[in-house]
């Protein structure tokens, strides 16, 4: 099966061409139509797996057929390379698509931090941040979360292992509740459970 199998929009599907992306992954077979569906979703997938687009090609699949609705997505992630990286691949659709996605990660200097604020001010559908630097993003009134339609949260064991749970706690206090969350994680430990409890609707699950 190729990725045709998902009557992703043509700008999408000529992405795939251009990055190369021939077939989907089996992460990707799963964690794509569940995602397209509108359900929330939990996912156990290890890094190399694919599982960035698997997230990432059903959101900009949304965003393809709707146009801009303003900011759109949220992709917490528990560190500034995951997040790069994770900006880095939405780029490479971004092209073909028609939407632009923001890093917003701390550390860096002033000039970074005045960067994220201005790239945030501009508009984008997507952004993708680490809990800590979002939350001062928000105190400070500079992002408004309150049309978002999805939440994703990525290795979200690591972010629950950095201590990140009370941060994500309040993000999610920004957010409508009628949105869509997804989880993914490289382990499922008792305490993910307990906290996907609290934040996802009858999710889906799956494993590979
Ligand atoms: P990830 O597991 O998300 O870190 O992805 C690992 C690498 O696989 C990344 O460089 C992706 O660009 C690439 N990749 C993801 N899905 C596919 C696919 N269906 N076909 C080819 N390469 C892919």
């Amino acid at each position: 099966l190729n990725f045709s199998q998902f009557n992703f929009e043509s700008s999408l599907n000529e992405g795939l061409d251009a990055m190369g992306f021939d077939k989907p992954t089996p992460i990707q077979e799963q964690a794509i139509p569940a995602i397209l569906a509108g359900k929330d979703l939990i996912a156990c997938a290890q890094t190399g797996t694919g599982k960035t687009a698997a997230f990432i090609l059903p959101v900009l699949n949304k965003i393809a057929q709707s146009g801009s609705t303003g900011l759109d997505t949220l992709i917490l992630a528990p560190t500034r390379e995951l997040a790069i990286q994770i900006d880095q691949q939405i780029q490479g659709f971004a092209y073909f698509v028609g939407v632009s996605s923001i890093p917003v990660y701390g550390g860096g200097d002033g000039v970074v931090w005045e960067q994220q604020k201005r790239a945030l001010e501009s508009g984008a559908e997507i952004i993708v941040a680490t809990p800590g630097r979002l939350i001062a993003l928000l105190a400070g009134g500079k992002i408004k979360l309150d049309n978002l339609k999805h939440l994703i949260m990525d290795e979200a064991d690591r972010m629950l292992d950095m201590g990140f749970m009370d941060d994500i706690l309040t993000i999610v206090n920004y957010l409508p509740k009628d949105r869509q969350t997804v989880l993914f994680s490289a382990t499922m430990p008792p305490k993910i459970r307990q906290f996907s409890k609290k934040l996802l609707n009858e999710p889906e699950e799956i494993s590979l």
